[in-house]
């Protein structure tokens, strides 16, 4: 018997073929949870991976309309940012819940793999304020960069005075994206 880490309640351990399979792949959550989890179909939208088809999704146009023409190569999400997802990922970043971000760690790493095997990319995660750090206690963007396990470069540093421009930059990302994902700038 089990604590589920998303939810709390006690469930029993199954085995599954994909733990057979990829050993690494540790099940923390319960089934309920585990189901709430919507992973992302690719083709999607190229650009975005938008579940609108394969073509360019309208988002994506909108966004090479404006000041941000060209910046974004490619985005690859891994699930689906639904009510479920938000609320985990709140509890991860913010309640510094570290643990929680564990179950991402194989898929995002074989999601890595599968579109940045191709050695001219380099993982440079997002860093937060010596403030956040000292709050939350670790950056969930360096989390995700470490899953990959892939050669890091810590080349970004935070400005005070850019916060407020960040974070109403990020907004505007976050509600473009809809995603929980990778996101890669061309160079
Ligand atoms: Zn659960
Ligand atoms: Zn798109």
């Amino acid at each position: 018997m089990n604590l589920c880490i998303g939810c709390g309640e006690a469930y029993t351990s199954r085995p599954s073929w994909s733990i057979f399979f990829w050993p690494e792949r540790i099940s923390l959550l319960c089934r309920d949870c585990e189901e709430s989890f919507h992973r992302l179909k690719e083709p999607g939208c190229p650009s975005c991976m938008k579940q609108t088809g394969s073509s360019i999704c309208s988002d994506c146009l909108e966004w090479e309309k404006s000041s941000y023409q060209g910046v974004l190569e490619k985005n690859v999400s891994l699930y689906s940012y639904e009510p479920f997802m938000q609320d985990y990922i709140a509890r991860w970043k913010y309640r510094g819940d570290y643990i929680l971000g564990k179950v991402f760690e194989a898929e995002f790493r074989k999601l890595y793999y599968q579109h940045f095997q191709d050695s001219k990319y380099e993982v440079v995660s997002i860093p937060i304020s010596a403030e956040r750090m000292v709050e939350r206690g670790f950056n969930q963007a360096g989390e995700l960069a470490a899953f990959t396990r892939a050669k890091r470069k810590d080349v970004l540093g935070r400005k005070k005075a850019w916060r407020k421009a960040i974070q109403a930059q990020t907004i505007a990302q976050a509600d473009c994206r809809k995603s929980f994902s990778f996101a890669i700038r061309a160079a």
